[in-house]
């Protein structure tokens, strides 16, 4: 008996997609996965020597573009520069985000605002340069990586990071109403602890403490959270707005009275 084992291109072959800070991390983790998948992939990071090296090693249609997601000339500009090129966008990928520790008693109202421009305010100007581009064909899928520091868990030392990424959640579920009645979908992934640059900067002693608290065992890998962001950008994923996709490993489980 032959099998025939057919690869579901989830993401769609011509779509255009626009991942911020993919030139490295989970963002170029995105752009590996949709660009495997057949999608256009634009590589939008503020270090643009990274970003075109990226483009550069993926696969298929790329393209990259420098911007700083915190400033709206600078998004409107990335969209527009995307529309000219392929017509149209398909997907939003708003990855791009900080997070440097600071203990609450040294926290400074710089440390916060910075957080907070880059990892919130970034996604309300990438969303809306990319809306009216996805209103006027009445089709869009917007991911954002949140992260479950925040909603679902705490880290000392990263409270203006937690308040980012619950934000971002805030902002999500209304927007996600505003749009739904085209097929235009806003929904989040949230990662655990992934093996990126950012991370190994916290040491191996920090990063064997938190193998201990996943029951997988493991870190995550960036390409784990693409796998995830594929599916909600896909056009299958339709009927999922304004949801919250964990990926942490089983970081987050409650356990068990019983264990
Ligand atoms: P990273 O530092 O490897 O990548 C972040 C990318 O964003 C970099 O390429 C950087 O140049 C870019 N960037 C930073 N500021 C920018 C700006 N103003 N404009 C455009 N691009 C900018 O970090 P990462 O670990 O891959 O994190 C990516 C996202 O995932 C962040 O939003 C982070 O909060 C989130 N996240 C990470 C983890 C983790 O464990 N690594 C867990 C949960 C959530």
């Amino acid at each position: 008996m032959l099998l025939l084992v057919v690869r579901r291109r989830m993401t769609g072959d011509d779509a255009v997609a626009i991942v911020t800070g993919a030139a490295s991390g989970i963002g170029r983790g995105i752009a590996e996965v949709l660009a495997n998948e057949g999608a256009t992939v634009v590589v939008a990071d503020i270090d643009e020597d990274a970003a075109r090296e990226t483009a550069d090693e993926l696969s298929g249609e790329t393209m990259a573009v420098p911007v700083d997601v915190t400033d709206p000339d600078e998004t409107n500009a990335l969209a527009e520069a995307v529309v000219d090129e392929y017509g149209r966008i398909d997907i939003l990928c708003a990855n791009a985000g900080i997070y440097p520790s600071a203990p609450l008693n040294e926290l400074s109202t710089d440390d916060w605002d910075d957080v907070l421009d880059v990892n919130v305010k970034s996604v309300l100007l990438s969303v809306q340069a990319c809306l009216p581009h996805m209103k006027a064909r009445e089709y869009g899928r917007i991911v954002l990586t949140s992260s479950i520091t925040g909603p679902m868990v705490g880290y000392p030392g990263w409270a203006h990071y937690g308040a980012s990424k619950a934000a971002m959640l805030g902002f999500m579920r209304t927007a996600a109403m505003e749009v739904a009645d085209a097929d235009i979908t806003i929904n989040a992934v949230l990662p655990g602890n992934i093996r990126t640059g950012g991370l190994d900067d916290l040491g191996e002693e920090y990063l064997d403490r938190m193998r201990a608290s996943i029951p997988k065992g493991t870190l995550g890998t960036p390409e784990d959270i693409g796998h995830a962001v594929a599916y909600l950008a896909s056009e299958e994923a339709g009927y999922v707005t304004g949801a919250t996709l964990v990926v942490d490993g089983g970081q987050t489980l409650p356990e068990s009275q019983l264990a």
